[in-house]
């Protein structure tokens, strides 16, 4: 670090040709100065805090106004008296970090050096000593030199600031992908201790079922709780799929026919029933690379999304389009919408606003979306209702493509 101060010290002063006799002359008109640097302080504080961008950092009251003035001046003092050897510059070098750290954007620091400067020049015309020119020049030698610093400090300041957040974020994501791998595992385990034993109660209750005598009043019972079994063994599996997705096992397919096959599949649901459902564009949809069964749980997602937020006989349309890069299924709904604060937490994990959701029927969509190279896109107002788009690209899955959703499995 020192050895590289060294050298940009000396490269500067090669540079901008600065001597001992620069020195000498700053050094022998300073007492003359030295009664006007208060004032010089003084001009350059107001104006700095005069404007928006730097009253805020300024802003620490009578006491922090009394503090910058006073350093201005003392380094104003500094300026001219030297001696400008290797510790000055070192010692002033600090000032572009201790901006940053303060947060006053650089072009503040700059213009008020280049006012300092110009207030100085009007000082030194005034006193008007033997060699004014040459004292002239020394200024605005030893202006350029603090100006080089400080941009090269202000940089150094920037970097190591930029450096600080990419490592706070990195660990912010590393984090975040172990706390998912341990859910995941969790889910998996808690998934089987569950699954397993529901599919033995299921059977079960089935079997009672199945000897009772089609008139018997607790038939309606036993419905109730295969009912209540497949919507938990429903939510185990969301939270499987969502903590441990698989990577798309990709087939080419009609992309209307596919969202055909599983629409047919949801129309006996109850919360479909009561919708008008229409469609556009399926029959003529393009061929797509997709995992089917992954499409399927998207647009029932979606679907079943759009089918609760309505109310008896509202629509629901389901509409294909594609250009030559791109297809979408775009599904809309005429029900309740969301507010702008919901639609940002719609993809929440976990978030949900219904009495029985899991909240992670939108963030599997945009993980199996995502997977496929696609995008999901969300655009809803309250009580006109919601469209949700779902665009996949139509070339093939590349290779890298497949590693990508490869890594993205949380797995081992
Ligand atoms: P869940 O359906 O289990 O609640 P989702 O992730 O599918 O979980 O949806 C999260 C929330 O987003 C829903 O609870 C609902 O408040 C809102 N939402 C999703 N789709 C729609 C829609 N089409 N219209 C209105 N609200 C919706
Ligand atoms: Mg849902």
């Amino acid at each position: 670090m020192a050895g590289m101060a060294n050298s940009l010290f000396d490269e500067l002063r090669a540079c901008l040709q600065w001597t001992e006799a620069d020195s000498a002359r700053l050094r022998a008109v300073r007492p003359r100065l030295a009664p006007r640097f208060a004032a010089v302080a003084d001009a350059v504080y107001r104006r700095l805090a005069a404007r928006p961008g730097a009253a805020a950092v300024l802003a620490g009251g009578p006491e922090q106004a009394a503090r910058i003035r006073a350093t201005l001046e003392r380094w104003l003092v500094e300026l001219f008296q030297g001696p400008h050897d290797e510790a000055f510059f070192r010692r002033h070098r600090d000032v572009g970090g201790a901006h940053t750290q303060a947060g006053l954007p650089c072009y503040y620091v700059l213009a008020a050096m280049g006012l300092m400067r110009h207030e100085l020049a009007g000082l030194i015309l005034r006193v008007r000593d033997a060699d004014h020119a040459a004292t002239l020049d020394a200024l605005h030698r030893v202006m350029d030199l603090e100006m080089a610093l400080f941009l090269e400090s202000y940089g150094e300041a920037m970097t190591s600031q930029i450096h600080d957040t990419e490592r706070r974020e990195m660990g912010d994501r590393l984090r975040e992908a172990e706390q998912l791998a341990s859910v995941g595992r969790l889910a998996a385990s808690l998934a089987h201790e569950i699954r397993n034993p529901l599919a033995g109660i299921s059977g079960a209750i089935q079997v009672i079922g199945q000897a009772m005598a089609p008139e018997d009043p607790h038939r309606e019972v036993i419905e109730e709780i295969l009912k209540q079994i497949r919507r938990l063994d429903a939510a185990v599996q969301d939270l499987l799929v969502y903590s441990r997705p698989k990577p798309p096992q990709y087939d080419r397919c009609r992309l209307g026919a596919a969202v055909l096959r599983v629409v047919s599949l949801l129309r006996q649901e109850p919360d479909v029933r009561r919708v008008k459902l229409t469609f556009d564009g399926l029959d003529a949809g393009p061929e797509v690379w997709l995992d089917e069964a992954q499409l399927q749980q998207v647009v029932a997602n979606i679907l079943l999304n759009a089918a609760q937020a309505c109310t008896e006989g509202q629509a629901v349309e389901i509409r294909i389009v594609h250009d030559d890069e791109t297809a979408s299924v775009i599904i809309r709904d005429t029900g309740r919408g969301m507010s702008p604060t919901l639609a940002e937490q719609a993809f929440e994990p976990f978030f949900t606003t219904k009495a029985k959701g899991t909240g992670l029927g939108l963030p599997i969509c945009r993980k199996i979306v995502e997977a496929h190279g696609g995008v999901i896109h969300l655009d809803s107002q309250p009580g006109k209702g919601t469209t949700v788009t779902v665009t996949f690209p139509l070339r093939p899955p590349a290779a890298d493509g497949c590693d990508r959703a490869a890594r993205s499995e949380v797995d081992e």
